[in-house]
């Protein structure tokens, strides 16, 4: 009697973070929200060709069901308080993603009415370079903040609210 049956690759081992970590990076919504030019690209990316939902990252209209916004585009100073809120109603954990030249530094927008990279108000996880970056650039920034999360300790107890999470990364 009993199991005789090898239990092979039918188990796992591994740490709570870890799994909170992977059905979090399995699974990144972000907002449905471009700024400029470089939003046609994000857009792109979500195309069938480039197929953003094999990743599990599916865009959202509420800044409520998203834990992910893509600064895509230029960002005014009259836009700014604007990109705040929308940050501000996402729960937590959220990350930020700056997509193109302008998120980054302002790009070649050296303007009395652009900011200078979102990282002046947000904190930025991936900057993403060019003018605009291409579907497979914003694939891969994607790609590489999913490795990131990945590699976040304490998120297991920050769900509870024991802690906070920490990037390693
Ligand atoms: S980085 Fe280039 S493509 Fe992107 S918003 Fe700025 S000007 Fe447009």
């Amino acid at each position: 009697m009993g199991v005789n049956q090898s239990l092979g690759g039918n188990v796992t081992v591994t740490s709570l973070d870890k799994l909170v970590n992977w059905v979090r990076k399995s699974s990144i919504w972000p907002m449905t929200f471009g700024l400029a030019c470089c939003a046609i690209e994000m857009m792109a990316t979500g195309a069938s060709h480039n197929d953003l939902d094999r990743f599990g990252i599916i865009f959202r209209a509420s800044p409520r069901q998203s834990d992910c916004i893509i600064i895509a585009g230029t960002v005014t100073k009259k836009m700014l308080p604007v990109i705040k809120t929308v940050y501000e109603q996402m729960p937590e954990p959220k990350w930020v993603v700056a997509m193109g030249a302008c998120a980054c530094s302002g790009g070649i927008f050296d303007t009395y009415s652009v900011v200078q990279g979102i990282d002046e108000a947000l904190p930025v996880d991936v900057y993403i370079p060019g003018c605009p970056p291409r579907p497979e650039a914003l694939l891969y920034g994607l790609m590489k903040l999913q490795d990131k999360i990945m590699g976040e300790s304490g998120s297991f107890g920050s769900v509870f609210g024991l802690g906070d999470r920490v990037s390693t990364v």
